[in-house]
C-alpha cells in the first residue's frame, strides 16, 4: 500500500495541547527497509465494528492482538489496530534492541518502596518474557537478528561501583533465586573482563538483543493474515461510550464502533485517556547506529552493556552481528535541558545538548578501538511513556468497563511487554480480574496510582519519581 499522511491535531505539545505522535518521524536504522506492511491498511474504510478494537500498533498493540488472535483464536473475535502512523514507528521501532532483564536499576528500588517479593516478581517475570521471547521466535522462525547473550553492566566510578556491591550483595541476601545468574566482579582485573577502559566493577547476566522492528512486523503479518484488520495513518482522537453499548472510536478518516478497547499507545495515552497525563509522560531518549570503515575490523564485542561512565553517564549497547554497535542513553547529558526531551513528542529531530555525545565512544570506551576511525552512522530521537512511579499501567482502565491498557513502559518494554500482552489478552476474553493472571502485582492500573501522581505523593507522602526523574533510564 502506498504511504499516507494523516492529519493529526497537534505535532508537539504543550500544556495546554493533547499527546499525539509527531507526524514526521526522523529516519532509523533499524527502519531504513521499510516493511511492506507498514503503511498497510487491510480495508479501504474503516470497519463498522470490531469485537475490539486496539489503539497503537508497537510491541504492546501488536503482541495483544498476536495473543488474541493464537492464544484464543477459537473464541472468534473481530479485532482492529488503529494506529496513528506506519506500523511499529513509535518507540518499539525506534529503540536500542535490548532485551535486558534489570536487576540493579529499578528492582532494589521496588524491594524498597513494596517489599522483597513485590520487587522479586518483577525480577523473575522479565526473566520469563526473554524466555518467552526466545521460544516464540523460535517457534513462528522470525528473522529478527535474536540473541540470548550474557550483558554486562559497569561502573567505571569507583563510588557508584561500591555502591553497585552493596546491592548486589543486599539481593544476594535477599535470597532472590535469579541472583544465581549474576556475577559480580571488582578489583584489578574488572578491564580486562568486560573491555570497558577505567572499569572499576562489573556485573554480568542473561539478556537478549534483537532487530524489534523486524519481530514486530513479522508479528503483523502474521495477525493481518489471520484476519486483523490494520488501519495505518489512523490516529484515534477520541473514545467516547455509545448509549447502545460499546464505544465510539474516532478518527479524521471517520467513526467506527468497538466493543473493546485496549489503549497500546504508550506515551502517547493521555491523547485518548487524559486522566494518565500525570501518569505517562512522553519523554524523548537519544540513539544510533555506529560503524566501522570498509576494510577495517574492531574488537569483536561478546556482550551487551550497559555502561556508566566517570561521572555516571549511562549508556545501553548491543553489538550486531555486522559488526555495527547500536548505542543510546546519555540522559545525564540532557537531564537539564527539559525542554529537549520532557513533556515531548517531537521524534522528528534530535536531542540538541546530546547529539555529539556517541561521536567517538567506541574509541574512548573500548580497549583496542582507538584507531578503528568507527563513527556514527545513523542517530535518531525517539518517545518513551516515562510513567510517574516507574511501572507500566496495565489492566482495566479504572472506572472504565471494556476499556484496557497496556502502557507506559520507562524505557524498558522490551523485557516485559511479550507475557504482558499474552496476559492481558487472557483478561480481555476470560473476563478475568488482573489478580487471576501472572503479571507483577505493582504493574496493575489503578484509581490509587492515578490520584497519587496527581496528588504528587506517596502513601506516605514523599515525593516519588515525579515521572520526571524516574528510577530507570531515558
Ligand atoms: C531511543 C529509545 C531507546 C530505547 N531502548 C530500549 C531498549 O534498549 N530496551 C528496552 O527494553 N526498551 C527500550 N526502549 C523502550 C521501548 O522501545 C518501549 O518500552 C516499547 O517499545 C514500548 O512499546 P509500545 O508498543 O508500548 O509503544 P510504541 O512502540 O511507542 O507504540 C505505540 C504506538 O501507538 C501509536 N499511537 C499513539 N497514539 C495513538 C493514537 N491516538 N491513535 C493511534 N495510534 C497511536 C504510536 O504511533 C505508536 O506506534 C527505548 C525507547 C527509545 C525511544
Amino acid at each position: 500500500m502506498p504511504a499516507r499522511t494523516h492529519d493529526l491535531p497537534t505535532r508537539t505539545r504543550d500544556s495546554s495541547s493533547q499527546c499525539f505522535p509527531a507526524n514526521n518521524p526522523g529516519e532509523t536504522f533499524w527502519q531504513t527497509t521499510q516493511h511492506k506492511l507498514h503503511d498497510h491498511r487491510s480495508t479501504e474504510q474503516l470497519p463498522e465494528h470490531s469485537d475490539i478494537v486496539i489503539v497503537g500498533a508497537g510491541y504492546a498493540g501488536v503482541s495483544t492482538a498476536y495473543h488474541l488472535v493464537k492464544d484464543h483464536g477459537d473464541v472468534n473475535k473481530s479485532i482492529a489496530i488503529l494506529e496513528a502512523r506506519g506500523a511499529c514507528s513509535g518507540a518499539t521501532g525506534r529503540n536500542g534492541g535490548h532485551a535486558r532483564p534489570d536487576f540493579y536499576g529499578h528492582i532494589p528500588t521496588y524491594v524498597d518502596r513494596a517489599g522483597a517479593r513485590a520487587g522479586a516478581e518483577i525480577a523473575e517475570f522479565e526473566i520469563n518474557n526473554l524466555r518467552a521471547l526466545k521460544k516464540i521466535i523460535e517457534q513462528e522462525k522470525i528473522d529478527c537478528d535474536f540473541t540470548l547473550t550474557r550483558s554486562i553492566d559497569v561502573w567505571c566510578n569507583a563510588e557508584a561501583a561500591e555502591k553497585a556491591k552493596c546491592v548486589y550483595d543486599r539481593m544476594v541476601a535477599e535470597g532472590f533465586e535469579y541472583m544465581d545468574d549474576v556475577v559480580f566482579y571488582n578489583g584489578d582485573n574488572v578491564e580486562g573482563i568486560c573491555g570497558v577502559k577505567g572499569a572499576k566493577a562489573c556485573a554480568s547476566f542473561t539478556a537478549g538483543t534483537m532487530w524489534p522492528y523486524k519481530f514486530i512486523m513479522h508479528l503483523v503479518e502474521l495477525i493481518v493474515d489471520a484476519g486483523v484488520n490494520l488501519q495505518t495513518n489512523t490516529p484515534v482522537t477520541s473514545v467516547t461510550a455509545d448509549p447502545e453499548g460499546g464505544f465510539i472510536v474516532e478518527t479524521p478518516r471517520g467513526k467506527m464502533h468497538a466493543g473493546k478497547v485496549v489503549y497500546a499507545n504508550n506515551a502517547y495515552v493521555s491523547g485518548v485517556l487524559p486522566q494518565y497525563k500525570k501518569n505517562i509522560v512522553p519523554c524523548k531518549g537519544i540513539c544510533c547506529r555506529i560503524t566501522v570503515p570498509d576494510g577495517v575490523t574492531a574488537p569483536l564485542l561478546n556482550n551487551s552493556y550497559i555502561n556508566r561512565t566517570e561521572d555516571n553517564v549511562l549508556s545501553y549497547l548491543i553489538p550486531r552481528a555486522d559488526g555495527s554497535i547500536v548505542v543510546g542513553g546519555a540522559a545525564a547529558v540532557f537531564r537539564k535541558h527539559e525542554d529537549q526531551w520532557y513533556d515531548n513528542v517531537d521524534d522528528s529531530i534530535l536531542i540538541d545538548s546530546a547529539k555529539d555525545y556517541y561521536n567517538d565512544y567506541m574509541q574512548k570506551t573500548y580497549s583496542g578501538w582507538e584507531d578503528t576511525g568507527a563513527k556514527i552512522d545513523k542517530i535518531w530521537s525517539g518517545v518513551m511513556g516515562y510513567s510517574y512511579d516507574s511501572n507500566p499501567h496495565i489492566g482495566n482502565v479504572p472506572g472504565g468497563n471494556d476499556q484496557y491498557i497496556l502502557a507506559g513502559f520507562n524505557g524498558h518494554g522490551m523485557p516485559v511487554i511479550w507475557l504482558s500482552s499474552k496476559e492481558l489478552a487472557k483478561m480481555i476474553i476470560q473476563d478475568i480480574p488482573f489478580e487471576q493472571t501472572s503479571m507483577p502485582r505493582l504493574f496493575q492500573t489503578s484509581q490509587f496510582r492515578i490520584d497519587r501522581a496527581l496528588n504528587g505523593k506517596t502513601e506516605d507522602g514523599d515525593i516519588l519519581g515525579s515521572g520526571k526523574f524516574p528510577a530507570t533510564k531515558p
